[in-house]
């Protein structure tokens, strides 16, 4: 079992303490965001503190911590099959804006932590949990697998370097852009000691197992499909998708991921939607780390690189335990 099963109040929004009985049927959300940009990181993360703020919604935030290469993105319309009807479906274009799209080919790649880092801090000063998304996040998420694990490590060292100098003490959690993982990166997130790493898709926490080779990180996985993955397909649309996530909610714990990009900005009512109903059903928004506490022992499980539907290209997918 992976939760405690202590009696715990819960405080629910309407005022009144409640006793839940049980972790296991108290639905939980834990709230990722990945921040993948320049504008999302200036605009975005803004937007989202202030949400979160005002329904006391705690999350944890993954910042990209190097240049902003969006713009090279461009180039997954030649090689990966769907990403330009994912593009189209989900109007990214005017989510991601035209800067943003040439950043790192017609115009020169920002640095965003380094440009923004008191937006970086007051995220963690509002009592969120902050960890390190990438270094480049395009480079990342297009080339992993072929990284000799020199790079890797420099990626996430680099990143790291950058982070505990902006937060004056060492990141704890790490995401990997785009779900995309490989046994070097696992190696190298366990070689940094961090506490727990969110860079797969599945059902409960785990020790990642991956072709053969046992890692020792936790593993808390997304368990919600994204708004990019869901809008625009089976009637969801901008006005609605809270009630999908609503209606979607497993007891205990669910980890939602979303874009500062996204949620902080292009469909940043549905999001205030969201978090509107999540209040008012007393459903508690968190950061990882407190799901993480509650983790008094977690399977290992093989993890492999997938496809799901709504998204082009690959992504870390947890599989079945491994003894
Ligand atoms: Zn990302």
């Amino acid at each position: 079992m992976l939760f405690t099963h202590h009696a715990k109040l819960v405080h629910s929004l309407d005022g009144n303490l409640k006793n839940d009985g049980c972790w296991m049927s108290e639905k939980i959300v834990a709230l990722k965001v990945d921040v993948d940009t320049y504008a999302g990181t200036r605009d975005g993360v803004t937007a989202l503190l202030t949400d979160m703020d005002r329904f006391g919604a705690k999350a944890t935030f993954y910042f990209s911590m190097g240049p902003d290469n969006s713009g090279k993105a461009i180039r997954r319309i030649f090689t990966r099959p769907g990403f330009l009807k994912k593009m189209l479906r989900t109007r990214a274009p005017a989510a991601y804006g035209l800067k943003t799209m040439l950043y790192g080919t017609l115009l020169p790649a920002p640095m965003i932590a380094e440009s923004f880092p008191d937006v970086l801090r007051e995220a963690e000063l509002q009592g969120h949990e902050v960890g390190i998304h990438s270094w480049d996040h395009v480079k990342w998420h297009d080339y992993l697998p072929w990284f000799p694990k020199h790079l890797t490590a420099m990626e996430l060292g680099r990143a790291s370097a950058l982070f505990e100098e902006i937060f004056g003490h060492r990141a704890t959690t790490t995401a990997s852009p785009g779900w995309t993982v490989s046994p070097d990166s696992l190696e190298v997130q366990d070689a940094m000691g961090l506490t727990y790493c969110s860079d797969s898709r599945g059902t409960h926490p785990f020790y990642p197992v991956m072709d053969g080779r046992r890692f020792r990180t936790l593993q808390i996985p997304t368990t919600l499909p994204t708004a990019d993955e869901l809008l625009g397909e089976n009637g969801i649309t901008p006005e609605n998708i809270h009630d999908y996530y609503c209606d979607n909610l497993n007891d205990g714990l669910n980890v939602l991921t979303i874009h500062a990009e996204l949620e902080g900005g292009a469909i940043r009512g549905s999001f205030i939607r969201l978090l509107e109903r999540l209040a008012s059903s007393g459903v508690r928004c968190t950061t990882l780390e407190e799901a993480v506490r509650q983790v008094n022992e977690a399977p290992a499980c093989r993890l492999f690189m997938g496809d799901i539907s709504g998204r082009a290209g690959n992504v870390a997918i947890q599989g079945e335990e491994v003894s």
